[in-house]
């Protein structure tokens, strides 16, 4: 019978079914980060050792400071204690951990793929909701709650219901200045914010096969923001290029059969998903959130809608709300809005490309507001600097950190001021998520070069072509 790439992983991976159709699932690789500490309390609270250590792998990330290189260095007590705690249940139950002083720490979402921890069709599961984003290599990978850490720490298997599949095809060509946030952030404007919830979804199409390693990472991360379980592209040569020489992938014979199983991943022609999506790639233009949710978007050249249009009063109160929060009155055209404070960095987009993209654009230019520029690993931010993308952005009178999640999620020291509106390439804009009264706008790296040039929302393509 003819598979989905998700259900071919999937059958792969199942351990045993219960009746009530939960089914128990082999998992391979578990990421796990600063946040995961409630997974090892419980471990030790049971007096148990961790299943499978060797495929256990641990970074900070959420609370690590952008401002310093070593833990000693951080001086909040409770990040410091937070990270200490990190290093002492890496050691303590023998896993791999990619500390500030490895020269290999990041975000996990970054970190998995770039050392070859993620790889087509495994299954990885990591304590935190992006973890979608490691499907753009063609795994099944999904987020899990801290229960489920300490399931998956003590057995390496996790109980979960079957999803639906769901396929979204993106056909056409980019326009110029167009890219992969645009093209995610134009899917869910499309479908909302619920529209892929129980599904794992596939994207594919001609836009999807064209585009890079990193935007298919970008693409997949903000699988969550749509409510999907799990985002995946089907594997390609573009895909075992990246994979291969990677520190924690195959080598030699091994990776040979991990190819000859790679390739027949892929969905059968005839594999028959239960939710079909198009959306039009000719017709994406660079994108900006104007509200409290991912789906709030418009293109740069839209202006802020008008509740007023919304049939569904439930949707019209919620459209209210989120104007209000964000101090924003409808008919307002994108451009004119100002921001305070623009952020290039997270695991949606802190990868090389998008530093190259948004260099491309500060290049030769001034920060007109404050500007983060926080790389999505140590590997990335090395690779930057021997590239000279740091000098790029130091000259443009930005700030070039170390990486972190940063002001993705403020929770390392990095935040948007109360009141205040930043730029931001992650990928959430609910409210707070920045810091309290923060407002966000989610672009792509390229617009937030421009509004950090601006110091307001602006059509990057303009400047793309004075370049
Ligand atoms: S960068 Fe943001 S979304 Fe990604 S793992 Fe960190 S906090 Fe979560």
């Amino acid at each position: 019978m003819a598979k989905t790439m998700f259900e071919k992983i999937w059958d792969r991976h199942v351990v045993l079914e219960r009746d009530d159709g939960q089914v128990l699932l082999y998992i391979d690789r578990h990421l796990c980060h600063d946040g995961s500490r409630a997974g090892f309390t419980k471990l030790k609270s049971l007096g148990l050792k961790l299943r499978r250590p060797e495929q256990t792998f641990a970074t900070p990330d959420h609370y690590r400071p952008s401002t310093v290189k070593t833990v000693a260095q951080i001086e909040d007590p409770t990040m410091r204690g937070i990270l200490e705690q990190l290093v002492a249940n890496a050691a303590e139950f023998g896993i791999h951990h990619f500390g500030l002083d490895s020269g290999k720490q990041g975000i996990a979402h970054v970190v998995g793929p770039e050392l070859g921890i993620t790889l087509p069709g495994i299954l990885l599961v990591c304590g935190d909701s992006h973890t979608a984003t490691h499907g753009a290599l063609g795994a099944f990978a999904f987020g899990i709650g801290a229960s489920e850490v300490a399931h998956v720490m003590a057995t390496q298997t996790l109980w979960q219901r079957k999803p639906k599949s769901m396929r979204i095809t993106v056909d056409g060509a980019l326009g110029f200045g167009v890219a992969a946030k645009d093209v995610i952030l134009a899917i869910i404007g499309q479908i909302g914010t619920a529209g892929a919830t129980g599904h794992a979804v596939e994207y594919a199409g001609s836009v999807i096969r064209d585009m890079g390693m990193e935007g298919r990472m970008t693409i997949c991360n903000m699988t969550i923001e749509a409510g999907g379980r799990a985002g995946m592209i089907a594997p390609d040569d573009k895909t075992l290029a990246y994979c291969k020489g990677r520190e924690f992938a195959p080598k030699g014979a091994d990776w040979d059969a991990a190819v000859e199983y790679w390739k027949t991943l892929p969905s059968d022609a005839d594999a028959v998903f239960d939710t079909d999506i198009a959306v039009d790639g000719d017709a994406i233009a660079p994108m900006v959130t104007w509200g409290t949710s991912p789906e709030n978007v418009v293109p740069v050249t839209g202006a802020v809608p008008d509740p007023v249009a919304e049939p569904d009063p439930v949707k019209r109160k919620s459209l209210e709300g989120a104007l209000a929060y964000m101090d924003l009155k409808p008919g307002t055209r994108m451009t004119d809005i100002a921001v305070d404070k623009v952020f290039i960095g997270s695991c949606t987009n802190g990868r090389i490309e998008d530093l190259r993209i948004a260099a491309k654009v500060a290049k030769g230019r001034r920060a007109a507001v404050a500007t983060l520029i926080v790389p999505g690993s140590t590997l990335v931010k090395r690779q930057a600097e021997a590239e000279g993308l740091d000098r790029i952005f130091i000259d443009a009178g930005m700030e070039w950190r170390e990486s972190a999640c940063s002001m993705c999620v403020a929770q390392n020291g990095d935040y948007l001021e109360p009141g205040k509106r930043s730029a931001s390439t992650s990928n959430r804009n609910f409210m707070g998520r920045q810091g309290e009264g923060g407002r966000t706008h989610l672009v792509g790296p390229a617009m937030a070069a421009a509004a950090a040039v601006t110091g307001r929302i602006t059509d990057v393509r303009q400047m793309m072509e004075e370049n």
